[in-house]
């Protein structure tokens, strides 16, 4: 028997009855309406896309498809027009530059209802893999006030689990002192920074007392996971979320099948990428997303730019709220091969990540001529720097369609370079090629 979502009953409070898919239509119905009305009213930007809207829009879910996207450019364009709230009541700004390009930065505002809802989402996803007495090392930003790690150590707080800040990793040897002298049940950390933990000498001594590590921030490829899981006999977790979200968006249950939305406060859709056209529950696409409880800055169907599908089939768990299968990477995070063919990120991960004492990489093809170069640099665990490279090529080359390539010569591949030290990660960008 598998333990039901807590987010389940979480959802039920917010809706006022028991969630079903019903209940659920109706409450996102009644907010959608509200919301509209709500940035009509008080956004100048809105006010003018929204302007031939009839009152009470709109009449159906179905019917949301009407309303224009929300871009990340708008993002970075319009933000002030965006703010629903005077600048006083405004609690936090986020502020998302987009490495390795001079576009201005984007903007999302939170007030403190705002950050109270994502805590009030924290405290009770967090409640699927820790309990009151438990304590959790927390791996990501938190030396700013509501920034996610100081977000995340006050949720925890309100359920009497104990909570160490420890940031991003910067010595894997640090961090799993103070988890052991800590005593820690739980990690939250980012993908790849959680595998050079779970490897690094000295971590199998956690085994046994860490149960659970919740993985966030950036995709997480199973064969990374799947390390973790192996190096620490410990479950693992993954959460769906991005600033413009308020951070929080999903976490997946004990039967870890995909994400329990926050469907409170979030309501989602999956379009066809090019033509923006809605998608039927069950096919993958680019996931959009509404924001429903918003009181600074609201988003309406603002594009994530994130590849997904929601799962039309109940949870194994028993729980009924929306629910997104894992979220495998962006769009047009790719290799664009020789012939037009594309490999995306995602399967490089699979394949790369299955490779033993590879903690990170970073690839680049570049085009030379009529052939491709493909540039490989890796992060290896200390120790195992040699045959780290001969493993990586034998890797790629077992890819069909990058096999191919290799093999015509379409592509050539560059020796493998073995990085001495972890890239430089701020704790909140995503990894891309
Ligand atoms: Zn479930």
């Amino acid at each position: 028997m598998i333990a039901r979502t807590p987010l389940h009953d979480w959802l039920g409070r917010k809706l006022g009855q028991e969630p079903s898919r019903d209940s659920l239509a109706s409450y996102h119905l009644a907010r959608l309406r509200e919301t509209l009305a709500y940035v009509r009213e008080r956004s100048p930007y809105h006010r003018d896309r929204l302007a031939g809207l009839a009152e009470g829009f709109p009449p159906r879910l179905k019917d949301m498809a009407r309303l224009p996207f929300t871009t990340p450019d708008d993002l970075r364009r319009h933000h002030l027009a965006m703010l629903c709230v005077s600048q006083d009541q405004v609690a936090r700004v986020v502020t998302l530059r987009t490495s390795g390009t001079t576009a201005p930065p984007k903007r999302i505002y939170f007030s403190d209802r705002d950050l109270e809802l994502t805590l009030d989402f924290f405290q009770h996803g967090m409640s699927t893999m820790v309990e009151p007495g438990d304590c959790v090392l927390i791996l990501l930003p938190g030396s700013t006030p509501d920034s996610v790690g100081d977000l995340l150590a006050r949720a925890l707080a309100r359920m009497q689990v104990r909570a160490l800040a420890h940031g991003p990793v910067a010595d894997p040897a640090l961090a799993l002192a103070e988890a052991e002298r800590r005593g820690a049940h739980c990690l939250v950390g980012i993908p790849v920074q959680a595998l050079a933990l779970a490897e690094h000498p000295g971590a199998e001594r956690l085994q046994g007392r860490l149960k659970s590590a919740l993985l966030t921030t950036d995709y997480v490829p199973r064969a990374l996971a799947e390390r973790i899981r192996r190096a620490w006999s410990c479950e693992i977790f993954e959460h769906y979320g991005m600033t413009e979200t308020g951070l929080g968006g999903g976490v997946d249950c004990r039967a870890h099948a995909g994400y329990h939305l926050r469907g409170a406060d979030l309501y989602y859709e999956v379009v066809e990428p090019q033509s923006g056209t809605p998608l039927p529950p069950g096919e993958e696409g680019e996931l959009v997303v509404t924001t429903l409880t918003r009181q600074a800055m609201p988003l309406l169907r603002y594009r994530t730019g994130d590849l997904g599908r929601l799962l039309p089939e109940a949870c194994p768990c028993g729980g009924a709220t929306p629910r997104l299968d894992r979220v495998r990477g962006r769009l047009g995070n790719h290799l664009l091969l020789p012939g037009g063919a594309r490999l995306p990120m995602w399967r490089l991960d699979e394949v790369l990540f299955a490779v033993a004492g590879l903690l990170d990489y970073r690839i680049r093809l570049t085009a030379d001529g009529g052939a491709r170069r493909l540039q490989l640099t890796a992060r290896a665990l200390p120790g195992k720097e040699s045959g780290l490279g001969h493993e990586i090529t034998r890797a790629l080359a077992a890819i069909p369609e990058l096999g191919r390539s290799l093999a015509g010569g379409g592509v050539k591949l560059e020796p493998v370079k073995i990085a001495s030290q972890a890239w430089a990660s701020d704790g909140t960008s995503k990894r891309t090629l």
